[in-house]
């Protein structure tokens, strides 16, 4: 069950996790080495695409595989330099060095697509009758998924030149999505938290609904629906724009309805998204039910809003070296394999933990490469929350390390609504362990609620909003335009159906829609948030009832990334993905969690 003594000896034990940076050595030795490593990864895949420009189709088995070999060993060193920069960034914003390397980067990534884009269309081009047997060759059979996989999409491909003509289209509604991005980021609110009065920018009022201060809380609410009121107009003619655009495409390309490019990119069916909404929905009722149970908590007659996520008692604080110590000791029960993994994330100093000026904020893991070991960036500031963004990490972590050793670069990548199961997964092991083992009641009260609330704001939530984003599509396929009037009456409508009477929705709440950037970007982007979240939920209850069974399918399950779509990955644990009861199971274990929260 692994060695369960806890910290590693690197860890350091001052507060918020003070000095704990990364070492980027490894990734490129410096900016230098970083140009030069682009520049032969720019020259490699024009001469991949002199070699094979116009001949896909004459390729047989041997020349498909040493083609998808050279691929690969190009995609390694265009994400090796792409990351080296990035994470560089995250940690400095004045780093200018990065900053100029950025620019070279950003260049070269395009050129190097622009020259490797053929291969792909070549292939999907392909007669089935070429296609298969090469499919079907031992050779390819490390990345037969994603050759197959990459075809689904064939019937949506339009003609060469008209493929061209819409690309040459794409800086159009990049415009949109800046001007957007833009507006959102350079919006600015007079705001006195109590230290005195500043301008804060919108997600700094959303941070406040995390405070124990019930008047700033409603006090941060009001300004940031304040200041979103002068730019609904602007937020929602950037949507209505973007939603025309995609809804014109979506009729060339045949698609019948505006979630099936989306489903068809999960790898998903339909049938099987319709029916995990139509489950999560049926059961708003028992986040309705904490809502009603917090409000009596706070002495409240109802819940506001903005109480939604507010702590009722912050549990103990829960330093660095704790955190790492918990999270390794969970993870030794589970299987030596991951914490041997994690061991080595700290080790080898891949972890950038301190909060720091010029930093940008959160957390997130980094694959970097096929051919590298990922990264991970944490702000860690001593909380319960952070005890739970360490494992998150480390999960997304183990996933790429154990997927990246046993896949090639073309097919490490897990299908995006799996891509969450490692780390839900990773914190519910957590969760488990402090819930027996935490010997502070607070502090296991504390974490409870704050688990269920995350993941209500996943399941319910995301599901909310995808339901919101269908309103719009359908409206605007019915000739309606989306104004910020309307959306604001689909928004509210969505909303209440989720929040019943259980929570008092202020009249500026109206607006909530316009700042959220997945609409934008990536449309029904959210209910892979829902399905992984379930997904991992009746992952962990299997575990529950299979103790170390459990644990050799689910190392194979991580190392399979992106070689299997997620009703294959998922099949292997007997979950059944065209069975609409299937999503019981992970609702049954929310709701679990609801009666352990309001009966104690
Ligand atoms: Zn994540």
């Amino acid at each position: 069950m692994g060695d369960t003594s806890g910290m590693s000896q690197i860890t350091p034990t001052g507060p918020n996790a003070a000095g704990v940076r990364w070492d980027l050595a490894p990734i490129c030795a410096d900016a230098e080495a970083a140009r030069a490593l682009l520049d032969d990864a720019i020259a490699r895949a024009d001469a991949f695409d002199a070699r094979h420009r116009g001949r896909v189709a004459e390729l047989d088995a041997a020349g498909l595989a040493a083609a998808l070999a050279e691929l690969a060993s190009i995609s390694n060193a265009l994400h090796r330099v792409g990351s080296y920069v990035s994470l560089r960034r995250s940690v400095d914003v004045n780093d200018d060095e990065a900053r100029d390397l950025e620019t070279v980067v950003d260049q070269g990534l395009v050129r190097a697509q622009n020259a490797l884009r053929f291969f792909d269309l070549e292939w999907i081009d392909l007669d089935d009758a070429v296609a298969e047997p090469l499919m079907a060759a031992p050779e390819v059979a490390a990345d037969r998924h994603h050759l197959r996989s990459s075809r689904r999409f064939r019937p949506h491909v339009l003609p060469d030149d008209q493929e061209r003509m819409l690309a040459e289209r794409d800086p159009l509604l990049s415009a949109w999505q800046n001007l957007f991005a833009q507006t959102v980021a350079n919006i600015r609110a007079p705001f006195d938290d109590g230290t005195g009065a500043a301008e804060r920018t919108v997600d700094e009022l959303l941070s406040y609904l995390h405070t124990p201060d019930r008047p700033v809380r409603l006090a941060a609410l009001e300004a940031l629906y304040a200041a979103l009121e002068p730019h609904a107009d602007v937020l929602s003619t950037c949507y209505d724009s973007i939603v025309a655009d995609r809804l014109v495409q979506d009729r060339l390309r045949g698609y019948a309805t505006p979630l099936d490019p989306r489903h068809l990119s999960n790898e998903l069916e339909p049938a099987w998204v319709d029916a995990m909404m139509a489950a999560i929905e049926d059961r708003y009722g028992m986040a309705q039910r904490w809502f009603r149970h917090k409000a009596e908590l706070m002495g409240l007659e109802r819940l506001h809003l903005a109480d939604q996520y507010a702590p009722l008692g912050a549990g103990r604080a829960m330093p660095y070296a704790e955190a790492v110590g918990i999270v390794e000791d969970s993870f030794g029960r589970f299987s030596d394999e991951i914490l041997n993994v994690s061991r080595a994330v700290f080790e080898d100093r891949r972890v950038d933990a301190e909060p720091r000026p010029g930093k940008r904020g959160g957390a997130f893991c980094s694959s970097v490469a096929q051919d590298a070991q990922p990264f991970i960036l944490l702000n860690h500031t001593d909380t319960l929350r952070d005890l739970m963004t360490v494992a998150h990490e480390l999960g997304h972590g183990m996933h790429f390390a154990l997927a990246s050793a046993a896949q090639s670069a073309l097919s490490m990548h897990a299908p995006l609504a799996l891509c969450e199961v490692p780390s839900t997964f990773a914190e519910l092991l957590v969760f488990d362990r402090m819930l027996k083992e935490e010997p502070d009641p607070a502090t296991r009260t504390a974490l409870v609620r704050q688990e269920l609330e995350s993941g209500f704001a996943t399941v319910f939530r995301q599901t909310m909003m995808v339901r919101y984003e269908q309103d719009a599509y359908g409206a605007r396929q019915g000739g309606q335009a989306l104004t910020a009037d309307r959306l604001s009456g689909f928004w509210i409508d969505r909303n209440a159906g989720y929040y019943g009477d259980s929570v008092e929705l202020p009249e500026g709440y109206r607006r909530g829609w316009s700042y959220i950037p997945h609409f934008i970007n990536t449309r029904f982007y959210t209910y892979a948030y829902a399905f992984a979240h379930l997904a991992s939920l009746t992952l962990y209850a299997l575990y529950r009832e299979d103790g170390d069974a459990f644990v050799g399918p689910y190392l194979e399950f991580l190392r399979t990334g992106g070689a299997a779509s997620p009703g294959e990955q998922l099949g292997a644990f007997g979950i059944d993905l065209a069975d609409p009861a299937t999503w019981a199971r992970g609702l049954d274990e929310m709701e679990r969690m609801v009666d352990l929260a309001v009966e104690g």
